[in-house]
């Protein structure tokens, strides 16, 4: 059975940038409902249930279709939320060093115009949906992703993500995603993205 994993700092530890309230919503609400879901499309699945939650999603071809979508979607939902919360922090934001500041530079040509892409595309994502920070086929790529959609799905490890469904950010924000992106860049936790980097290259 997959769990939800406790979130690990305080619902208000995000404070200014990301609210309490939509905190706890998020985390033991959606988030929660997507595991419960989970493991109602497994509960007849033996096999599937012993699978890791990225190999479920790596293969998520091979699911038998009766079940593709619910995996897909709430599958997918748990592994983003699951990264989501890891990868924000209080005392957040700043730019990366390190190994993975070096590759964020090689790849976009600075942090700043990382900074700049990975807005645009979150921005851009229409309706509901993440933009991502991935590792694919050996180097970093931002995409925005639609719904649930997780990486894993299409081979690539996520490393950095940012839900911008309505849920993640609406009571503080209302219909204004870029000022909630834009607050979401003081709560990255760069340690944590870094060790990502490190397990995907591994
Ligand atoms: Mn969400």
């Amino acid at each position: 059975m997959h769990e939800l994993p406790a979130l690990p700092y305080a619902f208000d530890a995000l404070e200014p940038h990301i609210d309490a309230q939509t905190m706890q919503i998020h985390h033991d609400k959606h988030h929660a409902t997507y595991v419960t879901k989970l493991n109602d499309a497994l509960k007849d699945h033996p096999d599937l249930q012993s699978k890791s939650l990225e190999d479920l999603l790596r293969g998520i071809a091979s699911v038998p279709e009766g079940i593709r979508n619910a995996v897909k979607n709430h599958g997918g939902g748990h592994a983003n939320h699951s990264l989501f919360w890891k990868v924000m922090g209080p005392g957040g934001g700043g730019a990366p060093s390190g190994p993975l500041g070096d590759a964020i530079t090689q790849a976009f040509g600075g942090f700043d115009a990382f900074k700049e892409k990975l807005t645009t595309t979150a921005t851009n994502v229409f309706g509901s949906g993440w933009g991502w920070l991935i590792w694919k086929d050996g180097k970093l790529e931002i995409a925005g992703k639609p719904n649930q959609d997780s990486p894993w799905m299409e081979g690539a490890a996520p490393l950095l993500g940012v839900d911008v469904w309505e849920h993640a950010y609406y009571l503080r924000y209302q219909n204004r995603r870029p000022d909630y992106l834009s607050a979401w860049w003081n709560t990255i936790n760069w340690a944590e993205v870094e060790q990502q980097y490190q397990r995907a290259r591994g």
